[in-house]
């Protein structure tokens, strides 16, 4: 998974509504797999500490590859895996080899520098569907020693038909054990029969919410497959309507107040920085991941004139 600052130029403006702002996401290859980029946007590159969404399927990956990213370094972020069918397999530059499945978490933080590969396991499930995240580390945690963690069982709670699962950080009193550098949280929201209620939010959070399947209501607004809505901090609520089997994503936080850089696998905040990691990568001081099949990507060509960090 990688973002590149041109990808950023194609977007078009927010349509605004009720206060909210709808995006439209943007294709993106991932290997083999089209998914749709939500983050970062030209406008916002980051919703609390959260900055990179991609969301992939629900496709069938029956008899082919399916997933297949080659081993690649990250900086000063987390990695957040979560499914919503199917199962992909993690390897790391720690020797962490762990086997993910819908309604748990994968959870890497680089820290200062950590490589990871994911992939579909040769007899994968015949679906395929899920969301990457990265969470940006505040600046102080940016060079926090690398680590993975993997956690099977998540709170959850059900508001009024609303399936709530939290994985990372806190919401309505459910609070995922995995680690967090700032205030935020990651909730999956499903809706197990038709729904019409008001989610309680943190008011001193911005939040995004996108559909995974199916389609909603949120503050009188439709929201699709393929969409973003970004609700302001200043919210105690939202009011949410769905029909039952949809499934949606809520991620928020604290904003983050730090001008984040990215390019390819990195999120920093310097040229330096990106250009030493660049040169890290290449050299093979960033770590090695054992057990793949297939050689590590290789950083594209630096473009000097688009390491320029935007609001
Ligand atoms: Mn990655």
């Amino acid at each position: 998974m990688s973002t590149l600052d041109q990808d950023l130029d194609a977007l078009a403006q927010p349509i605004t509504a009720h206060g909210l702002e709808l995006t439209d996401a943007r294709q993106a290859r991932v290997g083999d797999l089209t998914v749709r980029r939500l983050l970062p946007l030209r406008l916002r590159r980051s919703v609390g500490a959260w900055c990179f969404v991609d969301h992939y399927g629900p496709m069938s990956v029956d008899g082919v590859t399916g997933m297949a990213v080659p081993p690649h370094p990250h900086i000063g972020l987390q990695t957040v895996t979560w499914l919503l069918a199917g199962n992909v397999l993690h390897r790391d530059s720690l020797g962490s080899e762990q086997m993910i499945r819908p309604g748990q978490l994968n959870l890497m933080t680089s820290g200062r520098g950590i490589a990871h590969a994911e992939e579909s396991p040769v007899d994968h499930d015949p679906q395929l569907h899920g969301v990457q995240l990265w969470v940006a580390l505040p600046e102080a945690s940016r060079q926090t020693e690398p680590a993975f963690e993997h956690h099977a069982q998540l709170p959850f709670h059900e508001d009024d038909g609303l399936m709530i699962t939290v994985f990372m950080g806190s919401l309505a009193g459910s609070q995922s054990p995995a680690a967090t550098f700032s205030r935020l949280v990651g909730a999956e929201l499903s809706a197990r029969r038709e729904v019409s209620t008001r989610l309680a939010l943190d008011p001193g959070f911005e939040h995004v919410i996108f559909v995974a399947t199916g389609a909603a209501e949120v503050a009188g607004t439709e929201l699709r497959l393929g969409q973003l809505l970004y609700v302001p901090a200043g919210h105690e609520d939202v009011p949410l309507a769905a029909p039952a089997g949809t499934t949606m994503l809520l991620l928020g936080g604290v904003p983050l107040g730090e001008r984040l850089l990215m390019w390819w696998n990195f999120v920093a905040r310097t040229p330096e920085e990106i250009q030493a990691a660049v040169a890290d990568w290449d050299a093979g001081r960033l770590g090695e991941v054992g057990g793949y099949t297939g050689a590590p990507l290789k950083a594209p060509p630096l473009r000097p004139d688009l390491l320029i960090s935007k609001p």
